[in-house]
């Protein structure tokens, strides 16, 4: 069981190796191992965004993301 890195919720699931989807966050999420992750944000067209690039262009605290 996987949880997710963001919310912490249990209601993920498994998209690839090492890369899982938060139904709760709606973001997917790869894990580098040892609590290191890399966390998209899914654009409309299916474009996967870093949440890094997100939160630099909102300007919005890394912070806020991981609650
Ligand atoms: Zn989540």
């Amino acid at each position: 069981m996987m949880h997710c890195p963001l919310c912490n919720s249990v209601d993920t699931g498994k998209v690839g190796t090492g890369q899982y989807y938060c139904w709760n966050c709606l973001v997917e999420f790869s894990v580098q191992g040892s609590g290191a992750y890399t966390a998209y944000y899914v654009d409309e067209d299916g474009t996967l965004v870093a949440l890094g690039d997100l939160v630099q262009h909102s300007g919005v605290p890394a912070e806020n993301f991981l609650g």
